[in-house]
């Protein structure tokens, strides 16, 4: 089967002349739930920017579901939600328009838009907020906004950066327990986060990333049954100091 995303080699310089990502190769199945965890700076956001034609890959290769998302960048894009990492969205604008507009962007007629809105408004809890700014909603709110406002286009592959940074506990829960049934009907998600507790909780197949570079790739289990679990692990493989990390 094709799979949903497939990153072969990639490669990203800044003009700056920064390395964001050294060498990256990742295979994610379709109807995966796939946590891509790694530190600040490890390149998480470049790999994302690359694969959402945000930024320019300087070589390398990815196909979302068998089509290249910088060549048939168009084709590519049709098939995937992101939630970026910053809210890239206008502080004026209410919930629903926000979600209207990305319809918009990928060509969908007025009814449509706006059935799609009414759903999604109804399955993120967003109707009593529709109306409000988005300026004026809790951290939280804006995280759903942003999520609904990703699956207008009734996306295949869905991709958050870091979904659940600055989210107090109890909204987190909430997100999680959205993330788990879109995957369960059916979608794949690529999840980036530097919380491993999230990872370890929503995730079946997990890449510790470092440097720009895959340190450790594997299942779930495998990882987080390893000794020390998840947290061990992701010390070892992001090169933390052997004090920090339990029976070393
Ligand atoms: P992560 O998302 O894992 O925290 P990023 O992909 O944001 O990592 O960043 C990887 C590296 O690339 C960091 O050193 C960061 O400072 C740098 N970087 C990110 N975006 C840009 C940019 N637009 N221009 C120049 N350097 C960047
Ligand atoms: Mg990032």
């Amino acid at each position: 089967m094709t799979p949903a995303l497939s990153i072969s080699h990639l490669r990203k310089t800044y003009r700056s002349g920064t390395v964001a990502v050294e060498d990256i190769s990742l295979t994610i199945p379709e109807g995966e739930f796939f946590g891509f965890l790694g530190p600040n700076g490890a390149g998480k956001s470049t790999t994302i920017h690359c694969i959402t034609g945000v930024a320019e890959p300087t070589s390398g290769k990815i196909e979302i579901f068998g089509i290249d998302a910088v060549k048939n960048y168009r084709e590519a894009r049709r098939l995937v939600g992101l939630c970026p990492q910053e809210f890239n969205v206008d502080p004026f604008a209410n919930a629903r328009q926000i979600v209207d507009w990305m319809g918009g962007y990928f060509g969908m007629k007025a009814s449509q838009r706006k059935e799609r809105t009414d759903y999604l408004m109804e399955r993120f809890d967003l109707i009593p907020h529709q109306k409000k700014q988005f300026r004026e909603l809790s951290g939280g709110l804006k995280r759903r906004v942003v999520l609904a406002r990703a699956l207008v286009n009734d996306p295949k592959l869905i991709i958050l950066d870091e979904p659940t940074a600055g989210v107090d506990v109890e909204l987190r829960r909430v997100l999680w327990r959205y993330l788990t049934e879109i995957n369960r009907d059916g979608r794949t998600i690529l999840l980036t986060s530097h919380y491993l507790e999230e990872v370890e909780r929503l995730c079946r197949h997990i890449a510790i990333v470092s440097k720009g570079r895959v340190v450790r790739e594997g299942t779930k289990d495998e990882i987080a049954g390893s000794t020390g679990g998840l947290e061990n692990a992701y010390l070892i493989a992001t090169g933390a100091e052997p004090d920090h990390v339990a029976g070393q």
